[in-house]
């Protein structure tokens, strides 16, 4: 669940869980492989026919004629087109591989992301999830292109090199390979280093992000209270501490740059001081010393390329990793094998001595709770704040599952159905609604995609909504602002219970729906809400006790479970805390009304 963890996976696990993203491109990358060798080939070429040219004008002059000098020229030449051309699809094609693996896995982890429950978003920040989707992805586009191509390339010239070299003068390449394992020792201490402060500046911009979410969703609390300095130091601790994690992986690229620019430094001075010497001693010709020189550089330029690389591989394993800690977030809440759809229900619902406690939280927030509903009833909850009357409602769509016992719809375990079907038949109401971007139709519409014009509509004027609708600007199509700014509460509450009309489900869940709002809209809503629940299975959960008198059952959770229940005439006749609470309500309202 952790999502922010400093634990570093191994590099192996990451590379395998990685590995199938490429099984698509397969080919794409065979040719991208290809087109890598043949631009070494050509590279590596160049040292042998200089090495040729002179090795010939210091064997023979005379040999050395226009024509043969010219031939290889063309020959050189030809390479080199083949070089361009293989270059091309690598930048090219090679780089769209990448981006299209980074394509597929934004697709995958957004796809997780949509079946995690409820759970998983009450102990994470979306600020952490958002970098992870954008810029720990880009990371791997880079990776993803390279990784392969870059090994492969400098593999195979490190390789060859070393052959050639071999070929050339075998005492002088075994003295260049001495040097080599000292230069792998610096990669390996470094890269462990590298690879952790990567992570630990990743999670700091996660946290950033965060920070200006929740500061710019909040902006207009941080106004009312004016509290823009408040923020603005809270903003500035997490900035300095992302510049000081930078600070340190800069000071560990830049310690691992050094030291790989000293052994660079120090085998390119062996080879020149005991090559030479050689060469005085007549172990090897000028020509030889040349090439030689020649291919030390390829070779040297090449390990400084995969040296380079390893920061850039460094930076694409953190991405993955932090890609595979959402992939491996567990999703507590899907059909279970075998689950059957549920038809189209009457709703019933049953609570079998149900119990329940969140993730993380020792206490139970419901113990033993037994209900029986009918459909079509008018089931009201009241009680103190905090009582659990919200989680008892979230079970029934399976928002959370529940600790021990039942919820059945229609006879039916939730856990059995599928999940699809099941919340097809629930419709809830909240107190806080969201509303997309998008225009004011295009919410209603959610409701049930695809749905006609004429639906929509009528669904709008079933919720009461019709009418301030076709005053807005652009009337249906009206932009309703990020998070429906642009609306008073109760037209957006109005909207979402048109959205909820438009769904038609047998069974209703309305959470304070109307505590929000102002007294007319209260009114207005209120009404749209007893259309709403007409023939319907209503869970009602209500501020306003005056308008629960008609339910048929009302239940009084309080952190025990259910204290009474019964209708209001009953409880009231028993004169226990159903009575005490309506009695304090009205006598409130009585001097509200007063005050007015
Ligand atoms: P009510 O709707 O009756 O006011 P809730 O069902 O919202 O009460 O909350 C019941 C208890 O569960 C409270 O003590 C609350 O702090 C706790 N609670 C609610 N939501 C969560 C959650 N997502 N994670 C942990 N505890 C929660
Ligand atoms: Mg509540």
């Amino acid at each position: 669940m952790d999502t922010t963890g400093n634990a570093t996976r191994k590099t192996s696990e990451l590379i395998r869980r990685f590995a199938p993203y490429f099984k698509k491109y397969k080919w794409v990358l065979v040719l991208d492989l290809f087109c890598a060798s043949l631009t070494t080939v050509c590279e590596l070429v160049l040292p042998l026919i200089v090495r040729f040219i002179t090795g010939k004008g210091m064997e023979d002059m005379a040999s050395l004629t226009v024509q043969v000098i010219l031939s290889v020229g063309a020959l050189y030449l030809v390479l080199r087109i083949i070089d361009t051309v293989a270059n091309y699809y690598m930048a090219s094609v090679g780089h769209v591989m990448g981006a299209r693996i980074e394509t597929d896995m934004r697709r995958d982890l957004f796809g997780h992301l949509q079946r995690l429950s409820y759970n998983y978003y009450d102990h994470t920040k979306i600020g952490q999830i958002m970098a992870r989707i954008t810029s720990d992805l880009f990371d791997v586009t880079e990776f993803a292109h390279h990784c392969p191509e870059e090994f492969f390339i400098a593999g195979l010239k490190i390789a060859v090199s070393f052959a050639i070299l071999g070929s050339i003068y075998m005492p002088l390449t075994l003295i260049i390979f001495a040097v080599l394992p000292l230069m792998l020792l610096a990669a390996m201490f470094f890269n462990k280093r590298m690879r952790r402060a990567f992570k630990r500046s990743r999670n700091q911009i996660g946290e950033l992000n965060a920070q200006v979410e929740d500061s710019l969703l909040g902006v207009r609390v941080v106004k009312s209270f004016t509290n823009e300095e408040l923020e603005k130091e809270k903003f500035r601790e997490g900035n300095q501490g992302f510049l000081n994690i930078k600070k340190q992986m800069y000071r560990y690229m830049a310690l691992f740059q050094s030291s790989t620019r000293l052994f660079d430094g120090l085998m390119y001075i062996t080879v020149v001081v005991a090559g030479a010497l050689f060469m005085i001693y007549g172990k090897i010709t000028a020509a030889d010393f040349m090439a030689y020189l020649l291919y030390v550089t390829t070779l040297l330029t090449s390990i400084r390329r995969i040296v380079e690389f390893t920061e850039q591989f460094q930076r694409g394993m953190t991405g993955i990793e932090r890609f595979l800690e959402i992939m491996d977030a567990p999703v507590d809440i899907e059909d279970k094998p075998g689950a059957r759809a549920l038809g189209q229900v009457k709703g019933a619902i049953a609570f079998d001595h149900v119990s329940f406690h969140y993730v993380g939280e020792e206490e139970m927030v419901l113990k033993d709770i037994v209900l029986q509903v009918s459909p079509g009833e008018n089931v009201a909850l009241v009680g103190p704040s905090g009582g659990g009357k919200t989680t008892l409602c979230n079970l029934i769509p399976r928002f959370y599952d529940v600790t021990g016992g039942r919820v059945l719809i229609d006879g039916q375990d939730v856990r059995d159905v599928t999940l699809q079907s099941l919340r097809a038949q629930i419709g809830v109401v909240q107190q806080e609604v969201y509303l997309f971007a998008g225009s004011v139709y295009d919410n209603i519409a959610y409701g049930r995609p695809g749905a006609s014009r004429e639906d929509v509509i009528r669904a709008a004027k079933q919720a009461g909504a019709h009418e301030f609708i076709t005053q807005l600007s652009q009337g249906y199509d009206t932009d309703v602002g990020e998070r429906g700014v642009r609306l008073s509460g109760g037209q957006k509450q109005r909207i979402s219970i048109a959205r909820v009309f438009l769904k038609n489900p047998p069974v209703l869940i309305l959470d304070e729906a109307t505590s929000a709002l102002d007294n007319e809209s209260e009114r207005l809503v209120q009404r749209s809400l007893e259309e709403l629940a007409k023939g319907r299975t209503t869970f009602t959960i209500a501020h306003r006790l005056t308008t629960i008198r008609n339910a048929t059952l009302i239940l009084v959770l309080t952190e025990d479970g259910i204290a009474e229940r019964g209708t209001h005439e009953e409880l009231m006749a028993r004169q226990g805390l159903y009575f005490e609470l309506y009695s304090m309500y009205t006598e409130k309202e009585r001097q509200g009304e007063a005050h007015f």
